[in-house]
């Protein structure tokens, strides 16, 4: 294809929108606009992606030098300091998930026997760690009560989990729908006291129960009296649920749930292919970019570029070096070659510019003094040095570059 034919405008500054590197080459090789809308250059390597990943896309990906791991529900991620994305990752097994999702293993061995319930003063200890603290024991020997109010239907949500986990608001929605923060007044109604409350005597309330809870014995609780906590709560014994579930949020050095050993990572990431097996065009130019690129503009693998070769003339003095170029347009089309022939009559300085910026593998250059001698450069993109190829040979010459 004929650059003027395709729009290309590349830009000479990074946008001041650009979080990161790779976004900002994007932007300057003419493949994503600022908007980040994807271009016409930038179309040309989703199709050509899209083409050589359908059938096992992680391999694909690896073959570009683009490094995924697969979620434990197929998603595909691509980690990056600049990801949108929270992942979990497990530094043993393959395990990864996105935060919203992702499970760990908290359970630790509690004793088998329930002790009876007892109360006691706890003056100003209406937050976990200040009652763990007062008490002298571990948060995970508290439980604690987050409650709401579920939107649609009014009803009150009472939610025990252990001291030391987080409740995770995206599964505890995935199972009760959405919900809002109860307020003082509605906390009272059901027979509960804010800072201390417990689920145990409370009414008309829907009790979830973190899946920790019934394994996790004679937990510290509130008494539903303002100032008093209880000992030795026990799920099953003092209160029931109506739902057992597993909400928590997981957090960096947790266990994993697949090789029980290792512990969590949180990173920062992109999703290229979700669990469904659809491709995000946009986070996938910029996995590439971000992968691909120096100090002049993207360097892309063969199989990802939007073309396999830069075609360019220096206009000449007393040749048509440009109706030359064209001949080896030509020929390389009928030969298969995919070819950006940068046909306009600019300085060579702003066309060896544009091609580092776009970053095809080869780059071709007809200019007056080798076609004297029969001969046009060829240059690696990623290489410093150039070759001198006789014209009839480019086809054949390009052919072997590109299989070995
Ligand atoms: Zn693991």
């Amino acid at each position: 294809m004929k650059y003027r034919d395709l729009h290309i405008q590349t830009q000479r500054e990074f946008p001041n929108n650009a979080r990161s590197e790779g976004f900002g080459w994007l932007v300057r090789a003419g493949y994503v606009t600022r908007e980040n809308e994807i271009l016409p250059l930038g179309e040309r390597v989703i199709a050509r992606i899209k083409e050589g990943a359908t059938d096992h896309p992680q391999a694909y990906f690896a073959s570009i030098g683009i490094p995924v791991i697969k979620g434990l529900f197929g998603h595909l991620f691509f980690f990056t300091e600049t990801g949108k994305e929270d992942i979990f990752k497990c530094s043993e097994c393959d395990y990864a998930d996105l935060a919203e999702t992702a499970c760990s293993q908290n359970f630790k061995i509690q004793p088998p026997e329930k002790l009876p319930i007892e109360k006691v003063y706890t003056p100003n200890c209406n937050t976990i760690e200040s009652l763990a603290k007062f008490l002298h024991v571990d948060e995970n020997k508290t439980a604690k009560a987050l409650m709401f109010v579920r939107i649609s239907d009014g009803q009150f949500v009472f939610v025990v989990m252990r001291g030391d986990t987080q409740l995770n608001p995206h599964k505890l929605r995935k199972h009760i729908g959405e919900v809002r923060p109860a307020t003082a007044e509605e906390i009272v109604a059901v027979g509960a006291v804010p800072g201390f409350a417990s689920a145990i005597g409370i009414k008309n309330a829907l009790i979830v129960v973190d899946e920790l809870i019934p394994h996790s014995m004679n937990l510290v609780a509130g008494a539903n009296e303002e100032g008093y906590h209880l000992l030795n709560t026990n799920h099953g014994r003092d209160y029931s649920a109506d739902l057992v579930v597993e909400i928590v949020q997981a957090q960096d050095g947790d266990i994993c749930t697949v090789c029980e050993d290792a512990c969590f990572w949180q990173e920062k990431g992109e999703i290229l292919v979700d669990e469904k097996g659809e491709f995000s065009d946009r986070n996938i130019l910029l996995a590439l970019a971000e992968t691909h690129h120096d100090d002049k503009g993207l360097t892309l693998p063969a199989s990802a570029a939007p073309f396999d070769v830069y075609l360019m003339h220096i206009p000449g003095k007393t040749m048509d070096t440009r109706a030359e170029a064209e001949k080896i347009f030509l020929a390389c089309q009928s030969a298969g070659i995919s070819v950006l022939f940068d046909d306009r009559d600019e300085r060579a300085g702003v066309k060896f510019n544009d091609a580092d910026l776009i970053g095809c593998p080869l780059r071709i250059t007809v200019g007056e003094r080798g076609l004297q001698n029969g001969m046009v450069e060829v240059k690696a993109r990623k290489a410093g040095e150039s070759a001198n190829v006789r014209v009839e040979e480019i086809p054949i010459h390009i052919k072997d570059l590109s299989s070995s």
